[in-house]
């Protein structure tokens, strides 16, 4: 997720999905946000999705909030959800889709991205090779932004933690919709009008809007998922 109106928060290492999406959808009409357009790829065989929370992750009130951005996705089905399991995450190139990788050895991290503002956080997911079955996903939070790790509202010069979670686990539920590498339209009512839903490619300062779901991505996920 990026700060202000920059797109491209999600970075999608299987070639084969996304790009010929990019034609599909008219914004606003609801039916439009259908599973094979938004998720062109999902978990399948195991719909309980281990994760881990890396060493580098700070202590505390931010694993906390990380947690709750999980949370947001695992009350809306009772069929696919994120399994916190404790202990390290494993720290390998998390760039990079590996076929050696093992399977859901999925991992959140903590350490440089690009300076501040711009990129907040990123995802990667990787596939079973020629398949659109996930195999893993690997989520990053920026150090050097100025994270709110409570549960009020963040000041002005900081983002939320909670809200920048929730997002980035949409993009581990498999979520990649056609717009701005990965999301709802920065343009359509979803994101122009309130609420402003959390799978749209921006976040602002100072905002907690990120944190609740909203209709759109609620109903697209269970189209996927039920
Ligand atoms: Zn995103
Ligand atoms: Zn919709």
């Amino acid at each position: 997720m990026k700060s202000r109106n920059k797109a491209l928060s999600t970075v999608l290492l299987d070639s084969t999905i996304a790009l010929s999406l990019a034609t599909v959808v008219l914004a606003g009409i609801a039916l439009a946000h259908s599973g094979s357009t938004y998720y062109p790829s999902k978990w399948k065989r195991d719909l309980s999705v281990a994760w881990r929370i890396d060493n580098s992750v700070p202590g505390g009130a931010f694993r906390n909030r990380i947690l709750d951005g999980a949370q947001e996705w695992n009350r809306l089905a009772p069929n696919m959800r994120f399994s916190h399991v404790g202990g390290d995450a494993t720290n390998v190139n998390i760039r990079r889709c590996s076929p050696n990788r093992p399977y859901q050895r999925d991992g959140v991290f903590y350490g440089p991205i690009d300076g501040r503002l711009n990129v907040l956080a990123f995802v990667v997911t990787c596939t079973f090779p020629g398949t659109n079955e996930l195999k893993h996903f690997q989520m990053k939070f920026d150090s050097a932004e100025n994270w709110y790790t409570g549960t009020g509202t963040p000041g002005s010069s900081a983002f939320d933690v909670w809200g920048v979670a929730a997002h980035e686990f949409g993009h581990a539920t498999g979520f990649s919709g056609p717009y701005a590498k990965g999301h709802f339209n920065p343009r359509g009512g979803v994101c122009t009008s309130s609420p402003k839903h959390t799978m749209c490619p921006t976040i602002s300062l100072g905002s907690t809007g990120s944190r609740s779901l909203e209709e759109h991505e609620r109903h697209t996920f269970r189209n996927v998922y039920g």
